[in-house]
């Protein structure tokens, strides 16, 4: 690449988090390729389109070069934008949004070709614009996820990170069996903010490590006060799974607070496997060796795989909500939440819903078998002192 003549676009697909959770994953993938079908017809026959999962296209254009060129080229992607999408007699409208990179721009390589279009990107979305083309890493956007990131570190070190607990509930006796404990940022400015806010700038620097050790700690303090046998979840992101601290600061934490093994239950997602599996189990062996139990979350949405059940052994599946949510409606949905909880089932494993809404799909999950209900039914996450008021 880096030809004189080839403009480089990357189209993304805003809000596909809303879209999901309304849809479910099989009727995203419709989604998807809906949204690959139009940016082909964007497209021309000799431009070349490159995925990047799980929401984005790089398209080549070749051949294209000046301004005017690149601004009839926006406006028939716009318009290709303009239709909505209809999945399963639902009508959506997409949020596209692109970001050409011009060549003769500061980028000598592609891959910093798609660092300045990702930062058109997040102008794009800031500005709230349909694209924008861009010659030059913009510092402002190119490094306000660094910003973002000391801000989230500083209010770390202020303490304003809090831990919440959603209680789960014993399926058809209803009594609180346990919480999953959700991380909270109380931020004096902007209130209380959810974690799509900041774990996934965490995750993607070394802070996910104190954050995790925080909330491994913080959980298992309070549920050492609980009534036994109370359980406590807390989500253990994939990079940590190979981390050798891990389970020091988990056995750390269990002795000092004195919190049987088995009332902790880590929640690991199906995709915790596809990095370093054996670095992974051998961590996973360990931690429930002594005792700690192994939950697989929002199973169906990730990499599943049968081998979960030949090389790793878990203790719990936990339903992704978006099968959940509407399984009274779609009888698909249902009939995955069944299959689901037989095999879990089959393998002795006890299965948890997540997302439960309403007494009509606690009462299905009952028939079905399902052993533990989450959900804003049962409770919302809240603050310590309101879970245990509760209990
Ligand atoms: P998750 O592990 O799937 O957590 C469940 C999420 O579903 C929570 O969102 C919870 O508030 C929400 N939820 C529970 N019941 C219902 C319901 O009935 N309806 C609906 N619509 N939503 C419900 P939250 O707290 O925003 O957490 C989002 C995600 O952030 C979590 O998803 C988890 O992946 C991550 N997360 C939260 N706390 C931590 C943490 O301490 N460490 C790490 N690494 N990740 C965390
Ligand atoms: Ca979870
Ligand atoms: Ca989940």
């Amino acid at each position: 690449m880096g030809t004189t003549d080839t403009t480089l676009v990357l189209v993304e697909l805003d809000d596909l988090n809303n879209i999901s959770a309304e849809l479910g994953p099989s009727s995203m993938e419709v989604f998807l390729s809906e949204f690959e079908f139009r940016v082909q017809q964007f497209a021309r026959e000799h431009d070349e389109i490159v995925k990047i999962p799980p929401n984005k296209l790089c398209v080549l254009l070749r051949d294209v070069s000046d301004s005017q060129q690149i601004e009839l080229a926006a406006a028939k992607l716009v318009r290709l934008f303009e239709e909505p999408i209809t999945v399963l007699d639902q009508e959506f409208k997409p949020t596209a949004r692109a970001a050409f990179i011009p060549p003769g721009c500061d980028a000598t390589t592609t891959k910093m070709q798609l660092r300045i279009a990702e930062s058109g990107l997040r102008e794009a979305r800031a500005k709230k614009l349909p694209y924008v083309v861009r010659t030059k890493l913009s510092r402002e956007y190119a490094n306000d996820d660094i910003s973002r990131l000391r801000e989230i570190e500083q209010a770390f070190e202020r303490g304003e990170f809090v831990m919440y607990f959603q209680p789960q509930a014993h399926a058809a006796f209803r009594n609180v069996t346990g919480a999953e404990a959700l991380m909270r940022w109380h931020s004096p400015q902007r209130g209380v903010l959810a974690p799509a806010e900041f774990i996934p700038y965490a995750e993607r620097s070394a802070l996910i490590r104190p954050f995790t050790w925080f909330a491994l700690k913080s959980a298992i303090s309070h549920c050492a006060r609980w009534p036994n046998p109370l359980t406590v979840a807390v989500n253990v992101p994939p990079c940590l799974l190979q981390d050798e601290e891990l389970n020091q600061v988990v056995q750390d934490a269990l002795a000092i607070f004195d919190l049987p093994p088995a009332r902790l239950i880590l929640e690991i997602t199906e995709n915790s496997m596809i990095e370093n599996p054996q670095k992974t189990l051998a961590t996973l062996g360990r931690l429930r060796d002594n005792g700690v139990k192994i939950a697989i979350d929002d199973f169906g949405t990730g990499y599943s795989s049968f081998a979960y059940f030949r090389d790793l052994q878990v203790d719990e599946l936990k339903v992704d909500r978006s099968f959940v949510s509407e399984m009274l409606t779609r009888p698909r949905d249902r009939d995955i939440v069944k299959a689901v909880i037989d095999l879990a089932h089959n393998f002795s494993l006890q299965v948890v819903a997540e997302g439960v809404e309403d007494e009509e799909t606690a009462v299905e999950l009952t028939a079905l078998g399902c052993d533990i209900l989450q959900g804003y039914l049962i409770g919302r996450p809240k603050p310590v002192d309101q879970f245990e008021a509760e209990i």
